[in-house]
């Protein structure tokens, strides 16, 4: 019965400490008690002489500690009005005295005081005076006692909102400040992600079960002489699954997970880090062999060196980074501990953390193709319940661009709004919907826009439309809308073609379909408005990044001012002169110019288009891909032919 037992001794514990607390209250009262309840009654000093030293009432006086005089009456006087109540209070028996008390300045000018009441007085009635030192035990003790109990509770206090912030271990309070946050994941509790729930990323699998075998069966590699590999890093944009991948392995090689994120270790005092890492791989040596797992680990692993505006911050996180890399290399290749990290920066990370040794296999991952989305929505939908219309070659061809993480929240987006309308089961219309929802944000039918506001957005999605429509170049356009959604008043929908590499041409022609929508407005009405703000910060960046970075610009020439490490991130100092900055801004202006003048040409030219698609978009407010076929004739080059249906990623937004 271990419950039993432990039930009989909290409550023991708790009245022990009682016990203690009625102890130490009794012993204070006792030793307060006399001072509180025997302390003589304070009088001045006239009424001393008066009532006392003139009457020969005083037996004699003892001046304490130099500061005050104790006066101790004769008990002859225990009958007289005036000293009964001190002397015998409630006619009971003789206090002993002293019965008065006089605060004193000084010894001296007391005793020239007392000389002077008494100098018509004989030598025997003269009050003698005697000198006496008395330790105040009580003030002695309390003076002690009191600040120790209260920086004690203040600590008991501090801890305890520490552990309350924390997570399992207790968090960071102030006595475990060193220690290591990191979550522990073993048998009891241990995730239950398999390789089956993440879908696509095939050759990442590959590795990552290799390391699953190296870990429940290390003997079969080294037996041969060879070398286990002490870390593996997961390279890869947001919501791409490194995480996902992770879990798959902590759950598949059945060993203890320490899951912990590189920020966990940055605190604002220089040391901390380091011992928590310390402390991180104590515990993970304790129960080899075991996988370490540090998300975001750019958070640390930052470049040293780098940074050196803000020194405080990269002291402590260089002292982190330091201590990491002596723990990666202090375990025996052998020893057990498998350090797994993920990261969208590994452009950021000090190249000492990636040498081989420390993270020698880098994986990397990239957003999934239509092959990989459509086995991401195949895992996502399995718990949906869905009708006969959903067809998942469609949806992953309608989400490029689209991460894992985006294609978990469709999904659950499409069911949430199929719940809405207390449908029996899932459409493809509420995952159309779900992607225009995730993509540009919710409807806002009620946003109150004015019918001349209304007719600005529809010419300059128009103007959109019809340049990226009629340059071959610019991603096949599938859909334009005038109603308002998330922060934007409309919207041009493409369907991005997946491209590594894109030439000068394609370059040029989303200059001017980015432009397209500020020209409409320019030629239609003579004016401009502010609506062009996204579009235009698309475009200067962009053509920014053709000058400065692809070595897109003749003047500039085949220079590249791109820095894949990240150093010059947060200096204030261009890698570049100041003439260079002038020719590079020059540059992207006569870039950007020439562009606005290409898409001003076209539109002249195509203007009746134009007028005929905004006039049909203030009509109908979406104009899908057929309606802009039959406006504006079939598109040149071969792209329409990829398009399967409707399909959705927002590009140009008013
Ligand atoms: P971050 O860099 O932002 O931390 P991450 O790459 O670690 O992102 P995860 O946390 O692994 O992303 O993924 C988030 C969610 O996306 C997962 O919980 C999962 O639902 C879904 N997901 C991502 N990739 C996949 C995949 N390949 N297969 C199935 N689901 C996926």
């Amino acid at each position: 019965m271990p419950e039993q037992n432990n039930a009989d001794k909290k409550p023991k514990r708790t009245i022990r400490v009682g016990w203690i607390y009625l102890f130490i209250t009794i012993a204070l009262l006792v030793m307060l008690l006399p001072t509180l309840l025997l302390s003589p009654k304070e009088i001045t000093l006239q009424e001393f002489d008066r009532k006392m030293l003139s009457r020969h009432a005083v037996e004699k006086i003892d001046v304490v500690n130099n500061e005050t005089a104790e006066i101790y009456i004769k008990k002859d006087f225990a009958n007289d009005a005036f000293f009964k109540d001190v002397l015998k209070p409630e006619g009971g028996i003789i206090v002993p005295g002293p019965h008065y008390k006089i605060t004193i300045g000084s010894p001296e000018s007391f005793e020239r005081n007392l000389d002077e009441a008494q100098k018509d007085f004989q030598d025997n009635e003269k009050v003698s005076v005697s000198y006496i030192k008395r330790k105040n035990w009580v003030g002695d003790v309390l003076s002690w006692t009191i600040p120790v109990v209260l920086m004690l509770l203040m600590f008991r206090y501090i801890g305890r909102m520490g552990s309350s912030m924390g997570g399992k271990e207790g968090g960071p309070s102030i006595f475990n400040f060193g220690r290591s946050t990191a979550t522990l994941f073993d048998k009891e509790n241990k995730s239950t992600v398999t390789f089956d729930d993440v879908a696509g990323l095939e050759e990442a699998k590959v590795e990552m079960k290799e390391i699953v075998d190296f870990l429940k069966d290390p003997n079969a590699f080294t037996r041969l002489g060879a070398k286990i590999p002490k870390g593996v890093i997961i390279v890869g944009p947001p919501g791409t699954g490194k995480t996902l991948l992770v879990k798959a392995v902590a759950n598949e090689a059945q060993v203890p997970f320490f899951s912990i994120s590189g920020s966990e270790f940055v605190e604002m005092f220089v040391g901390v880090g380091a011992s928590r890492v310390r402390d991180l791989f104590r515990k993970a040596k304790e129960k080899t062999p075991c996988i370490i797992f540090i998300d975001e680990i750019d958070a640390v692993g930052r470049s040293r060196g780098k940074n050196t505006l803000y020194q405080g911050v990269n002291d402590e996180r260089e002292s982190t980074l330091n201590q990491l890399l002596t723990e990666m290399d202090g375990f025996g290749t052998n020893s057990g501990v498998m350090v797994l990290a993920a990261t969208n920066r590994a452009d950021m990370l000090d190249p000492a953390l990636l040498r081989p040794g420390r993270f020698d296999r880098h994986i990397y991952l990239e957003l999934p193709s239509v092959i990989e989305r459509k086995a991401i929505f195949k895992v996502h939908i399995k718990p949906l319940l869905l009708d006969e219309t959903v067809d998942v070659d469609f949806l992953a061809a309608q989400t490029p661009g689209s991460s894992g993480a985006d294609i978990a929240n469709i999904c659950n987006e499409a069911a949430l709004i199929a719940a809405r309308r207390k449908a029996e089961k899932v459409s493809r219309q509420d995952f159309m919907n779900a992607i225009d929802r995730i993509i540009a944000g919710v409807e806002r039918k009620s946003k109150i826009i004015s019918p001349d506001e209304k007719k600005i957005i529809a010419y300059h999605e128009a103007g959109h439309a019809v340049v990226s429509w009629l340059l071959k170049n610019v991603d096949p356009l599938v859909k334009v809308s005038i109603v308002p959604r998330g922060k934007s008043l409309g919207a041009a929908w493409y369907l991005p073609e997946e491209h590594q590499l894109r030439n000068t041409a394609q370059f040029t022609d989303m200059l001017c379909a980015g432009l397209g929508g500020r020209v409409a407005e320019e030629i239609i009405f003579g004016d401009i408005t502010s609506g062009a703000l996204d579009d235009l910060e698309k475009v200067t960046k962009q053509a920014y990044t053709m000058v400065a970075f692809y070595g897109f610009n003749k003047t500039i020439g085949n220079i590249s001012f791109y820095d894949s490490s990240g150093e010059n991130e947060f200096g204030f100092q261009k890698p570049y002169s100041e003439e260079t900055s002038k020719i590079i801004d020059e540059e992207v202006r006569l870039l950007v110019g020439k562009a606005y003048e290409q898409t001003k040409k076209l539109l002249i030219e195509n203007k009746s288009k134009l007028t005929t698609l905004a006039e049909r978009l203030l009509k109908q407010e979406v104009v899908l891909k057929e309606d802009l076929e039959e406006i504006l004739g079939k598109r040149p080059g071969n792209t329409t032919e990829n398009i399967k249906e409707e399909a959705v990623k927002m590009g140009t937004t008013l």
